[in-house]
């Protein structure tokens, strides 16, 4: 694990954090009050955000299960990764092929504080923790070099994390730096928040957020279909969350009244 220095007093509790206010969202008990007033008050305009989360965790499982089962996939690169919340990645890829080796990132101090979590791993596989910015590719690419082989197919993940970028830190460098960086075969995995179903809960949102100082960039299907250029979409390509492979859930539930104001999609780089 690198970027192991101290970190608690770093942990800022007097404003929101994405990692913090998903965590509250998924009923986990490692966010602040300041997490939850935000998490409550956009529960209180959009009362679905909670099983919005969840779909998003949902999406991340069933791709995991695919890339690790149909693909073949035996090494993943997840940035974005989040405070850990059962089962996360890793496990549901050591669990189909327990060679797996996973290597997690995130720039949030409390996700570090959490990693050890996200450290075990089958004796057969690897499981790392990198504390880093998306925003510094080259950091991220250097370190996970060690732990993966960039000569090999890896799945670099990037669920619930580019509307987070704003156009400012130019996010499709940054995802076409990384992907640059894989091998043919590799896989991108992204998932993004759209307004293209429901601006005003989705504008509403914006506005929560901002006025906790987190930006917050919904992109339209066609803005983050750029993400995958120059890549193969797998079937059944860019869609809302729920409408990616729904064979493969295993403990979902549905929400009838729920609008999912997210894309996702899986590409493979020929
Ligand atoms: N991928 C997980 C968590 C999504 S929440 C899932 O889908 O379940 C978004 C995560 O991205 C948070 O943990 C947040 O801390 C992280 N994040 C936001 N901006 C980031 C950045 N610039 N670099 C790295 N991680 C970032």
């Amino acid at each position: 694990m690198t970027g192991t220095e101290p970190v608690t007093a770093r942990i800022d509790t007097s404003r929101p954090h994405p990692a913090r206010v998903y965590d509250w969202f998924l009923g986990g008990k490692d966010n602040y009050p300041v997490d939850e007033e935000l998490g409550r008050r956009i529960m209180s305009v959009d009362g679905t955000a909670r099983h919005i989360a969840r779909t998003n965790r949902w999406f991340m499982q069933r791709v995991t299960r695919w890339l690790a089962g149909e693909a073949g996939v035996r090494q993943y690169l997840d940035i974005g990764t989040g405070i850990p919340t059962e089962p996360n990645l890793h496990q549901i890829a050591q669990r189909i092929a327990p060679q797996s080796r996973v290597v997690y990132t995130d720039n949030d101090p409390i996700v570090l504080k959490h990693a050890e979590a996200l450290l075990h791993s089958t004796p057969e596989g690897v499981t790392d923790y990198i504390q880093a910015d998306v925003r510094d590719p080259g950091r991220i690419l250097e370190q996970a070099r060690e732990k993966l082989d960039f000569g090999r197919p890896v799945a670099l993940s990037l669920i619930a994390l580019t509307h987070f970028i704003g156009d400012e830190d130019d996010p499709y460098g940054l995802v076409a730096r990384l992907v640059e960086a894989l091998p043919p075969g590799s896989h991108l995995v992204l998932s993004q928040l759209t307004a293209d179903f429901d601006p005003e809960a989705v504008g509403r949102g914006v506005e929560m957020y901002k006025a906790g100082g987190v930006t917050l960039a919904p992109r339209s299907r066609a803005e983050i279909a750029r993400f995958f250029e120059g890549l193969r979409l797998v079937e059944p390509g860019l869609v809302q969350l729920t409408d990616w492979h729904p064979e493969l859930a295993v403990g979902e539930t549905t929400d009838e009244n729920a609008v999912i104001s997210l894309y996702g999609a899986v590409a493979r780089k020929p």
